[in-house]
């Protein structure tokens, strides 16, 4: 750890994929707390009341109360402190010592795990016991631990001897004991058994014969050749008793475990055993306490659930992880098979290849879908392992577990790392060409375009280089807040990896020149809010970016190729001197270098005041003027007269509408004071075109009534032409509007009404004055029949609402007539006269 302590861990490394890409976690978990683990099997090795002694090639490591009290020194400590030859005091057995004894006895408990033997002993006080050492060796974290368990032996023992020395006497002496005595004449195979011997296998006094066949029958065929072999070798004079634990089988067809012990008492003159008498002694517990602790030591606690079942998967004893996880208590699942946890997901198949699998390989890991108590199926990452006891044989079955569906909470963390940028919480590369991928095929089906902006932090480096990365971080995490600030939340904003951005525009124009002129805006405004002051911790630091755009409409071009373009329209950017932006497309930069022109013109022409009205005669039924229009000029100083059509949307999109509109109601106003002065001028309304973004403006109305003020003009001259796009939103504002400046005189035509798509209840609704039938209509109405029909309902229903109704664009005498002829009064057009400059419309007035 960074503090320098050691820990343990433990690895899970797996694989994911994710959108075919495959990545590899590695999960791990810190396993230094399993001392916890221990303390478990302290407890099983703590609850023994047999003394019990505890090695490591270190030397003596635990022991419990019962060894301090046999001992006599009082505390563990104490014990421990002991010196391993103490432990084993030197006494002569058998006419050698414990310790040698000790010794012979180590390697054949290393090899099967377990082993039996007797031993002499001396307690402090200097009394001397005989000792039966239960030797059991074991592995625990990769250590040989060895357990000395001693039995005092010692009535035994002396019962062993009294019997020796009076074959009369054994009966009184042993009777009372807990172990069985038996005594068997090897020539007759006469047998005699005691009560007790019967007992421990579940007889009575009466039901056993007196016959040698009698017990060895009874062992359990495994352990037979092993019963037999120790007998023979103690007849045979190899060893001085015969010492051997095995099963018998009881009345009832249980085995029990006995430790067995025999001695030759009587031999014929060559030395031959006549008679072997011998105890047997019910082991069964212990050998199940020994099965219990091995199981412990390889179970031990763990943040891994814990399953241990026996043989027949009744489960034995579950960990407090299992519970945990589970939801069930032991005391609910001790004794259910683990079943209890099946979430009815897997069929029988998959169980029977987990069965097979443990049964070949003694193991089986995999993930698996379980239920909790609560009902919950949630995977787990399951290995099963089968625990052999000394015979080698599966004593029981021992499974651990992880709830893996945190490991699907991590798989998520992973999945936003591998997605997302650490620093900035922006979408990655990554992610970034999984959405243009998706864009691409989006746009090929609907009808709008996208455009992928490549924005690079002008001089970074030398941020970095000069103030360190830390501010760096900073700028980079203030500049992606900027960006996302900057777009649509439909749009995304990526970071690449060091200065680099990308900004991915969708549902724009399918007009690759519309497109072009819509992305400019937005990069623009993303490089206006690169360039405000960035507050770096304490610094106010001034930066800027580079923008190469590239436009997208099919799935033509590929990812890559598309951030290539970006990429080096960036590097164009960079070229013209930084701050600035480029697109790849040389056309497209031709056309929205023209508009940038284009605005930059409009600018100046308001400011050099190139702007002019001229006006168009409006006439009655009659052929007397009773009006005008007043349509907008711009005298380019270079390029001459340019039309409305081609600078008014330009100014729409800018802004620059504002202070045109305000210009043009101005100078028309002041016509309208210079008209009232005259007799001939005085009663002529005059028409102005107010441009939809101009009549949203939150001030509108409050700019016509000051200009209206200032110039002293009448309001009920001026007339303003609105058109139906303004009806596509929020109508009840545009009504409260006109209404606001109805009252004060103003009037309102709807200009070029019939190509628009004004719905007949809106219509009834606004304070409307005039209809002014779009010139599209007129053109063709001696021709076309639907143009004819459209003219002729556009004069029904403004004569029904009470309208004038105005024909825009007339020509002829005979589209004149024919419109007359069907109810029409006002008309504008060539036929009566083209827009002029305020001289000439007056002059035509005076001619009129
Ligand atoms: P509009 O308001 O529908 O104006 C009528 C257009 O028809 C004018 O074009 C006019 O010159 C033209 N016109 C008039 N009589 C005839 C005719 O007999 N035959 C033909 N073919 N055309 C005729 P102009 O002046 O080019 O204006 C075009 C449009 O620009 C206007 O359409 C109006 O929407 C807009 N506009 C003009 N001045 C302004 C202004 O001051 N503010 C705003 N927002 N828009 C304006
Ligand atoms: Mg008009
Ligand atoms: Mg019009």
């Amino acid at each position: 750890r960074r503090d320098g302590t050691e820990m343990v861990l433990s690895y899970a490394i797996s694989e994911v994929t994710i959108k075919d890409e495959r990545l590899l976690t590695c999960i791990f978990r810190d396993i230094t707390n399993e001392q916890q683990a221990s303390a478990r099997f302290r407890t099983l090795f703590q609850r023994s009341g047999q003394p019990t002694l505890l090695f490591s090639d270190s030397g003596l490591i635990d022991c419990n109360q019962a060894a301090i009290d046999i001992y006599g020194l009082g505390s563990r400590e104490a014990v421990l402190a002991l010196n391993p030859a103490d432990v084993a005091t030197p006494l002569q057995y058998d006419g050698r010592s414990s310790a040698e004894t000790a010794f012979e006895h180590l390697e054949p408990a290393l090899r099967t795990g377990s082993h039996v033997f007797e031993w002499r002993h001396q307690r402090p006080s200097g009394e001397i016991w005989d000792a039966e050492v239960h030797l059991m060796a074991f592995q625990h974290k990769g250590k040989t631990l060895l357990q000395f368990s001693l039995q005092d032996i010692t009535s035994r023992k002396k019962a062993e001897q009294a019997l020796r020395e009076s074959e009369e006497r054994w009966k009184f002496a042993l009777e009372g004991a807990g172990d069985g005595v038996w005594d068997w004449n090897i020539r007759t195979g006469h047998a005699v058994y005691s009560r007790r011997w019967k007992e421990m296998i579940g007889f009575a006094e009466s039901e056993i014969e007196n016959s040698a066949s009698e017990w060895s029958d009874r062992v359990h065929p495994e352990d037979k050749p092993r019963v037999m072999m120790a007998i023979q070798d103690h007849i045979d004079g190899n060893t001085s008793s015969a010492m051997i634990e095995f099963r018998m089988r009881c009345k009832d067809g249980r085995w029990r475990w006995t430790l067995g012990r025999g001695m030759v008492v009587s031999r014929d003159s060559e030395g031959k055993a006549i008679r072997l008498v011998g105890t047997n002694t019910d082991i069964t517990e212990r050998k199940r306490a020994e099965a219990d602790l091995r199981v412990a030591a390889t179970a031990f606690e763990s943040q891994e659930g814990m399953i241990i079942t026996d043989i027949d998967q009744r489960i034995l004893r579950i960990n407090r992880a299992c519970s945990e996880i589970t939801g069930y208590s032991p005391e609910e699942a001790v004794g259910q098979t683990p079943r209890l946890f099946s979430s009815g997901r897997h069929d029988a198949a998959f169980y029977r290849e987990m069965w097979a699998s443990i049964e070949e390989r003694g193991a089986w890991k995999g993930e698996l879908w379980n239920r909790r108590k609560n009902g919950e199926v949630y995977p787990e990452w399951f290995s099963i392992s089968a625990v052999k006891g000394e015979d080698g044989k599966v004593s029981h079955y021992v499974a651990s577990f992880i709830d893996i569906s945190q490991r699907k909470t991590a798989e998520d963390e992973i999945k936003h790392l591998a997605f997302y940028d650490p620093l900035t919480h922006l979408p990655n590369r990554r992610l970034l060409m999984d959405r243009l991928r998706h864009a691409l095929i989006a746009g090929s089906r609907s009808d709008s375009s996208g455009a992928l902006l490549f924005i690079d932090l002008d001089n970074f480096k030398t941020l970095n280089d000069t103030l360190g990365h830390g501010k760096g971080d900073l700028l980079l995490e203030s500049v992606a807040r900027r960006l996302t600030a900057s777009i649509r939340e439909e749009d995304t904003v990526a970071r690449l990896g060091g200065d680099e951005f990308v900004v991915m525009l969708e549902g724009l124009s399918l007009n690759l020149n519309d497109a072009a002129a819509q992305v400019r805006l937005v990069g623009e405004k993303i490089l206006q809010a690169l360039n405000e002051h960035h507050d770096l911790a304490e610094l106010s630091y001034h930066s800027t970016a580079s923008i190469g755009i590239t436009l997208f409409a099919h799935q033509t071009d590929t990812v890559d190729e598309l951030l290539k373009r970006a990429d080096l329209a960036m590097y164009q950017a960079k070229a013209a001197g930084r701050n600035t932006l480029r697109f790849f497309d040389p056309d497209m930069q031709a056309v929205v270098m023209a508009r940038v022109a284009l605005e930059a013109d409009l600018r100046e022409g308001l400011q050099q005041n190139h702007f002019a009205l001229h006006f168009q005669p409006q006439v009655a039924a009659d052929g007397s003027i009773v009006g005008a229009e007043a349509l907008l000029r711009w005298a380019h100083p270079r390029r001459g007269m340019i039309p409305p059509l081609e600078f008014i949307p330009l100014a729409e999109e800018t802004g620059l509408i504002l202070p045109l509109g305000n210009w043009v109601l101005e100078t028309a106003c002041a016509r309208l004071k210079v008209w009232a002065a005259s007799a001939n001028t005085a009663q002529l309304t005059l028409a102005v075109n107010v441009s939809a973004r101009q009549f949203r403006h939150p001030d509108f109305v409050e700019q016509v009534l000051a200009v209206l003020e200032r110039s002293g003009a009448d309001p009920q001259r001026l007339e303003l032409e609105l058109t139906e796009s303004l009806l596509l939103e929020d109508v009840e504002g545009v009504i409260a509007k006109m209404t606001a400046l109805k009252v004060r005189g103003v009037c309102f035509s709807l200009d070029d009404f019939g190509t628009g798509y004004s719905s007949l209840s809106y219509l009834k609704r606004l304070p409307l004055d005039q209809l002014k039938i779009d010139q599209s209509f007129v053109r063709d109405v001696l021709t076309d029949p639907n143009d004819a029909a459209i003219a002729r309902t556009i004069v029904a229903l403004g004569q029904s609402m009470g309208l004038v109704v105005i024909a825009e664009g007339v020509e002829t005498r005979q589209q004149r007539d024919f419109l007359a002829a069907n109810g029409c009064s006002n008309y504008q057009g060539y036929l009566f006269g083209r827009p002029v400059p305020a001289d000439e419309f007056e002059q035509l007035l005076n001619r009129a």
